[in-house]
């Protein structure tokens, strides 16, 4: 099993169906040795998103928390025609932009020739960082065509643990796509981060419903992006399609947490 050091998925309470504070992943964060997290709550358009005041507002958090490097984020929505639910003005502002389709967001998207066009759309936009589940039963992709616009814009790709959960009531899982996946990444060179896609702080970190994926496809530790903190951070600041300053990790914040 692959140990992650960076946890690129995290929900606190602002997503109203997640239960933690940030100061409460963070501290469990810290507690399992990650080094960065980053906090994507969902977009605005999720019935109990939050507005898009609280994504303005992201940047008074500190940098780091803990010891644990945090990234201002969203998890976005990805809508008809690629259409983002924040908007540049937002986006821009942001230390990493995951995406991805939710159900309930008011899209009327109804297959994969659809689903696939808005999310190659959404991704060619050159805001996202990271497509968050690309593998969902609930609105499946091409995958081909997913990791090759992937590849184009450098986006990393997800592998979500969280869709692996026994204990939720719905399941979006579906194993030979996601075998299928990181495969077709493998080839194409294309980040793959697994992540936890918490929506409660003990399980930020906790990958470990992808155990059977991880032997089923021999994964290495250079397949997979989320091992360092640097890795993420040199990729994701490095991307030459939407250049955004890259935060400091030593500004005036980190002493007010650690005093
Ligand atoms: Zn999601
Ligand atoms: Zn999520």
């Amino acid at each position: 099993m692959i140990e992650i050091k960076a946890d690129l998925h995290t929900h606190t309470v602002h997503s109203g169906h997640a239960y933690s504070t940030l100061d409460e992943i963070a501290r469990e964060a810290s507690k399992k040795g990650l080094e960065l997290i980053a906090i994507t709550d969902h977009g605005p358009a999720m019935p109990d998103g939050p507005h898009e005041y609280y994504f303005g507002n992201l940047c008074i958090l500190p940098e780091e928390l803990y010891g644990v490097k945090i990234l201002k984020g969203v998890e976005a929505n990805i809508l008809k025609g690629g259409k983002l639910d924040l908007s540049s003005e937002y986006l821009n502002k942001l230390d990493f932009v995951a995406a991805g389709i939710h159900d309930k967001t008011g899209h009327n998207l109804k297959d994969k020739v659809e689903y696939t066009e808005a999310v190659i759309k959404a991704v060619e936009r050159g805001y996202i960082d990271m497509l968050s589940h690309p593998v969902n039963s609930n609105f499946p992709l091409d995958l081909g065509e997913i990791v090759e616009a992937c590849k184009n814009n450098e986006v990393i790709l997800e592998i979500n643990a969280s869709s692996y959960n026994p204990a939720k009531n719905f399941s979006r899982a579906d194993r030979m796509a996601t075998v299928k996946l990181i495969n077709l990444a493998r080839k194409n060179n294309v980040p793959l981060a697994f992540n936890s896609d918490a929506h409660f702080c003990k399980q930020v970190g906790n990958i470990s419903y992808l155990k059977g994926i991880f032997r089923e496809t021999y994964l290495q530790p250079e397949d997979v992006i989320n091992t360092s903190a640097d890795k993420v951070i040199s990729y994701i600041y490095n991307r030459t399609v939407n250049q955004i300053s890259m935060p400091s990790f030593n500004d005036s914040n980190q002493v007010l947490i650690k005093a």
